[in-house]
């Protein structure tokens, strides 16, 4: 048959970061040992308490849909989170979903329209690309990679970027790929474009659990972001949930209802008994979540050292887990050398919009990531 399919996902490629992780576990499976840096996923379990919840959730015989938007006791708790971090919502303004990604594909799809303008900050993260592009949107790009992924001295470019044309704006702190955490100067540099051009922004706050020694902002909290800004977040990073698949966003009332419509006619709802577990992560982690933090705060610390000892300049993240090495300019025939000949797994950086880097995950134990870079040095890749 000649199938004639739709050209929306024509438009866009798999996942980099996830296809770089399924071809580090297919080598892993003929045998080959493989430090797999490529795919943001902590390497610890996730909390006990939570797990139990989940259990007795499934045993209590919640296994059935839910309200579309999500369980009333998931909302709530959402709710106060977000009060703790300066916002300012309702229950009927938050949809849970199943994911994080789930969340922004529902977001995009429900503001962006054909030939719309979105506007990213690059390195931006895969997915940001690819959910513009279903929804039709056309791409606007800034680059922070000459000022260390710092977003204040770019806001001259970003100005020249947003016009009364911008549809969304996508801000992500700490950022993935670069562990950039944006100061509050920053942010409201983009809080008086966004005001002065009526424009819609989301803010991925789903790095917001691990930063060092830093603050991060929720830019919704600032004066005058309150209605035009999506507040989204996971359960993936933070809580080490990431094969649950739950996560949430929160913005303006008449966006989160058609939003709501796309949704109950997609996934009906989150899986059931997975809400009931993400109440107890957002009620009752606090210790395991500083746990995580301390981990990736010294692997964080251990990598910036072993990389300076070679001589490679990596600016230092303040938050998330990752790093952007600087590589080669061909990025991609870096990452391809390193994963074949030191079976090293890690993403060009051109994946998020920025060539001439590799981002490493350093959500991996620490002999594991001690051995990565003794085999990129052994091998001359650094
Ligand atoms: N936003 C960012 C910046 C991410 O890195 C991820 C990673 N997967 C997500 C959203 C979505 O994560 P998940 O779907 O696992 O919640
Ligand atoms: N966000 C993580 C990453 O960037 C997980 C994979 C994905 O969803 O892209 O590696």
């Amino acid at each position: 048959m000649n199938l004639d399919l739709a050209a929306r996902t024509s438009r866009v490629e798999p996942s980099a970061t996830v296809a770089i992780s399924n071809l580090a576990s297919e080598l892993e499976a003929e045998g080959v040992d493989v430090v797999d840096l490529s795919v943001g996923e902590p390497d610890f379990p996730t909390p006990e308490n939570v797990v139990e919840a989940g259990k007795a959730a499934i045993d209590a015989g919640h296994t059935g849909y839910t309200p579309s938007t999500g369980i009333p006791a998931l909302k709530e708790a959402i709710v106060e989170k977000l009060d703790a971090d300066g916002l300012d919502h309702t229950t009927d303004e938050i949809i849970v979903t199943p994911g994080g990604k789930q969340a922004l594909y529902e977001v995009f799809q429900t503001a962006v329209d054909d030939g719309d303008e979105v506007v990213l900050l690059d390195p931006a993260w895969v997915s940001y690309e690819a959910m513009a592009k279903l929804a039709g949107g056309s791409l606007a790009r800034v680059d922070t990679a000459q000022y260390d992924f710092a977003l204040e001295p770019a806001l001259d470019e970003l100005a020249e970027a947003v016009s009364d044309d911008t549809q969304l704006l996508v801000v992500n702190s700490p950022a993935n790929p670069t562990g950039a955490v944006y100061s509050e100067a920053a942010l409201e540099g983009v809080r008086d474009l966004a005001v002065e051009h009526d424009v819609l922004v989301i803010s991925d706050e789903i790095y917001k659990e691990i930063t060092y020694g830093v603050e991060p902002i929720s830019l919704g909290a600032l004066d005058g972001m309150g209605d035009r800004t999506v507040t989204l977040n996971g359960f993936s990073k933070a809580y080490s949930m990431t094969g649950w698949r739950l996560g949430y966003f929160a913005g303006p009332q008449e966006l989160v209802s058609e939003a709501g419509k796309l949704h109950s006619h997609s996934v009906t709802c989150a899986t059931n008994f997975v809400q009931h577990a993400g109440v107890e992560a957002l009620r009752n982690t606090d210790e395991a979540v500083a746990e995580m933090r301390d981990a990736f705060a010294e692997r964080r610390e251990m990598l910036l050292d072993l990389f300076d000892d070679h001589g490679l300049d990596v600016p230092a993240p303040d938050g998330a887990f990752y790093m952007m090495l600087p590589v080669d300019e061909d990025d991609q025939s870096w990452c391809e050398a390193v994963i074949e000949e030191a079976h090293v797994a890690t993403v060009p950086g051109s994946a998020f919009g920025t060539p001439g880097y590799a981002r490493i995950s350093y959500a991996a134990a620490e002999d594991r990531l001690r051995e990565a870079v003794s085999r990129l040095a052994e091998n001359e890749f650094i």
